[in-house]
């Protein structure tokens, strides 16, 4: 099922989101909605704050390379309770966009290299190194946990590109 999403201005975005204590079926289901919500949305990351539910979830598609060479992506892979344990002193500057700020994108600058931990949907905890493109969607839907969106992290002389924009998002939608 579709759910639907929080935009630019609702409170509940700059909320931190709390653990999630137990893997019950209605986590499960929501994992696989907030999966559906994010490939209608051609989103390759979502966080849970996102839908308006305060808990430390996201789900996300990797860029893969697929066999002929073109550029797809992953199978989508679920997140919860993640933590960021390490990244690289080496920033990258790259653009993102995201599922409840639409219509902007933005110049971010991140690690370009992350160590994440995070819970499967199994209940098996994990860990992945992460690169690039990957590893910026990661600390991108990590932030939306913590209560932080990419605009936080531009640089002001590009937020201030896009205020009037901004503006508009938050009239638009409450
Ligand atoms: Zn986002």
């Amino acid at each position: 099922m579709r759910l639907p999403l929080l935009y630019y201005g609702n409170p509940l975005l700059r909320k931190k989101a709390e653990p999630i204590e137990e893997i019950t079926p209605e986590i499960r289901q929501l994992a696989l909605d907030m999966i559906e919500t994010m490939d209608v949305g051609n989103g390759i990351g979502l966080s849970a704050p996102q839908i308006g539910k305060s808990i430390r979830l996201f789900v996300l598609r990797n860029y893969i390379y697929l066999e002929d060479g073109r550029l797809g992506f992953s199978e989508p892979r679920v997140y919860i309770n993640p933590k960021i344990l390490s990244h690289s002193t080496h920033l990258l500057k790259d653009t993102e966009g995201c599922l409840s700020i639409p219509g902007i994108n933005g110049e971010v600058e991140r690690p370009d290299k992350i160590l994440i931990e995070a819970t499967d949907l199994e209940g098996n905890r994990f860990t992945e190194e992460v690169e690039g493109y990957n590893a910026r969607v990661r600390m991108h839907e990590n932030d939306h946990l913590n209560g932080v969106l990419y605009i936080d992290r531009m640089k002001p002389h590009n937020r201030h590109k896009i205020e009037a924009k901004l503006r508009e998002i938050k009239k638009k939608y409450h």
